[in-house]
């Protein structure tokens, strides 16, 4: 091989492992980019999408259709999802700014901060009953519920296949409320998060412009971070 072979060579060989890293960057954390998701309704990370394929199919075999509602959300849609519930719950229910944000924080994030940016996550329902009117609501989780038989699977199954329930009904746990329908992929999303605290989370916050962004002092950016991002099922840091 002569010099300038050897020298194509080395680039390609960089150039590939570059790509194979998949680098961790805040394009990524705060849902500005696809480039590491693959799917075509529901985008996800692309090792949480092999390990979904797994879990579906091993629950296809019990008799269970997991059906995922929510994957990956970008930075944009999480943007509506906070500016209609701040119009929603100021305008509709005449809520005071500071009302309105600590309800909407109950089960929504506030932009660039969502794990579902991430693609790591997953909202998941039993496709037998797909139809429901308002599916995300825990009652449909517990005994009697039409998730009920969904939930019992996962409870028994879905670790094995490195999903765990980020908000638990740990009473020690702080921030979101209980949801029994979100899970994240553990392997990939524990690095995330790590990488995530790295960042200066507090000046990303008080940067953004969202509805009601004068209404979120520091005090609250704090407590944000450490009981809404940091708040997650302990089995997730680990
Ligand atoms: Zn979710």
């Amino acid at each position: 091989m002569n010099k300038s072979k050897f020298f194509i060579l080395i680039i390609i060989l960089i150039h590939t492992s570059e790509l194979m890293s998949q680098k961790i960057d805040l394009d990524i954390l705060q849902g500005k980019t696809t480039r590491h998701l693959i799917g075509d309704t529901v985008l996800l990370e692309k090792e949480t999408f092999k390990a979904f394929e797994k879990m579906r199919n091993a629950a296809m075999n019990d008799g269970i259709k997991i059906k995922i509602i929510s994957g990956h959300r970008d930075f944009e849609r999480q943007t509506l999802i906070w500016n209609s519930k701040f119009i929603k719950f100021t305008k509709e229910f005449k809520l005071t700014p500071d009302e309105a944000i600590n309800e909407i924080i109950r089960f929504s994030t506030i932009p660039g901060t969502s794990r579902h940016h991430w693609g790591t996550e997953i909202d998941i329902i039993d496709e037998d009953f797909k139809n429901e009117k308002n599916p995300l609501i825990s009652e449909k989780y517990e005994s009697g519920g039409v998730y009920n038989k969904l939930k019992k699977w996962m409870d028994l199954n879905s670790e094995k296949f490195g999903f765990y329930l980020t908000y638990t009904n740990d009473e020690q746990r702080n921030g979101f409320e209980y949801e029994p329908w979100h899970y994240s992929y553990k392997p990939i999303s524990k690095n995330l998060l790590e990488e995530f605290k790295k960042n200066n989370i507090s000046k990303l916050i008080s940067d953004l412009e969202i509805m009601g962004k004068e209404y979120l002092t520091k005090e609250f950016i704090k407590k944000y971070i450490n009981e809404n991002i940091l708040g997650v099922n302990k089995e997730l840091e680990l």
